[in-house]
């Protein structure tokens, strides 16, 4: 068992994840290897002592080399869903199941709002993971969310299994190029009973599915930890950054306002700090 995972690589992951490596304590950070798309796009970061007027990218590069200075591994994959247990907490990402003792929430703000029927129909035909269940729909009819260019793996391991994919994607230019695949607009809602049934676009045209799959970089926190306490769109933390679950810390922007990489890193920090003291009186 880890002593602790860590979801979410933009800054205030790197935070809690160099801490903890300084603490000499065991863990697996999730998240995506170029670590936030939000640092990336930055234009100019002004306000970031000690560095002046610095790009989003430079700033990401200065990330990547103090990573490898301290020998930080990420792991490049997105976790769905989290259970905790009494003395434990159960973390499944891309089907593997990691067991830890603390965790840490930085999974930054979900931009876009979830869609109609996506929270009461997960696990009834949502899916937010292509190789946990694509297996399901082998022959069958399947609608796809695709958020950013870097599932576009995801949709073509998705198109070999089904028969049909209807695809809305959240960006220009996608690449995906398939017989068995027709690009639709938006997505407006997904219906359904005991399983999903069809899926709504904004025109009001509906069409029959077996199964969604939306391939996008956050999930709502709620969704992600059953019994999480959040107010709206943020997790609700203390000032160690403790939220409601034992065990269960969050840190940076979904947490809530400001968005800010400064606040994101010294929540990381205090996060770090707090599992450290919670992993020493749980011994
Ligand atoms: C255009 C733009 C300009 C900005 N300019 C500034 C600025 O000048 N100054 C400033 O201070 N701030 C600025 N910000 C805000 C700043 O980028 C954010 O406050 C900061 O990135 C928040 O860091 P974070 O670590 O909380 O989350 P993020 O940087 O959003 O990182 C979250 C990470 O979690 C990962 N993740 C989410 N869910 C999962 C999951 N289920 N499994 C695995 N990984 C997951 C994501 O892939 C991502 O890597 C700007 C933002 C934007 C969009």
């Amino acid at each position: 068992m880890y002593d602790a995972v860590i979801i979410g690589t933009g800054p205030a992951g790197l935070s809690t994840a160099i801490n903890l490596k300084l603490y000499q304590k065991s863990f697996v950070w999730f998240g995506a290897k170029n670590y936030s798309d939000k640092v990336e796009k930055s234009e100019k970061i002004a306000n970031y002592p000690g560095l002046g007027l610095i790009s989003g990218a430079d700033l990401n590069a200065r990330f990547d080399a103090h990573m490898k200075e301290m020998e930080l591994e990420i792991t490049d994959k997105k976790v769905t869903n989290v259970m905790p247990m009494d003395d434990r907490l159960m973390v499944l990402a891309d089907n593997e199941v990691y067991e830890t003792k603390t965790l840490l929430l930085a999974t930054g703000v979900m931009t876009a709002k979830s869609y109609e029927g996506e929270e009461e129909l997960l696990g009834r035909g949502v899916s937010y993971c292509a190789t946990c269940d694509g297996f399901l729909y082998k022959g069958k009819t399947i609608a796809v969310f695709c958020g950013a260019e870097r599932y576009e793996r995801e949709v073509d391991y998705l198109a070999d299994l089904a028969e049909k994919v209807y695809l809305s994607a959240g960006y220009r230019d996608c690449r995906v190029d398939r017989p068995n695949v027709e690009k639709i607009g938006p997505i407006k809602g997904i219906k359904g009973g005991m399983k999903v049934e069809e899926i709504e676009l904004h025109q009001g045209e509906t069409i029959p599915v077996d199964g969604v799959f939306i391939l996008r970089n956050a999930v709502a926190p709620g969704t992600l930890v059953p019994g999480l306490a959040t107010e709206g769109p943020h997790i609700t933390v203390d000032r160690m950054q403790k939220t409601n679950i034992p065990g269960v810390f969050a840190a940076g922007d979904c947490t809530g306002r400001p968005y800010q990489i400064t606040k994101a890193v010294g929540e990381g920090n205090v996060a770090a700090h707090a599992m450290i003291e919670y992993l020493a009186e749980t011994k």
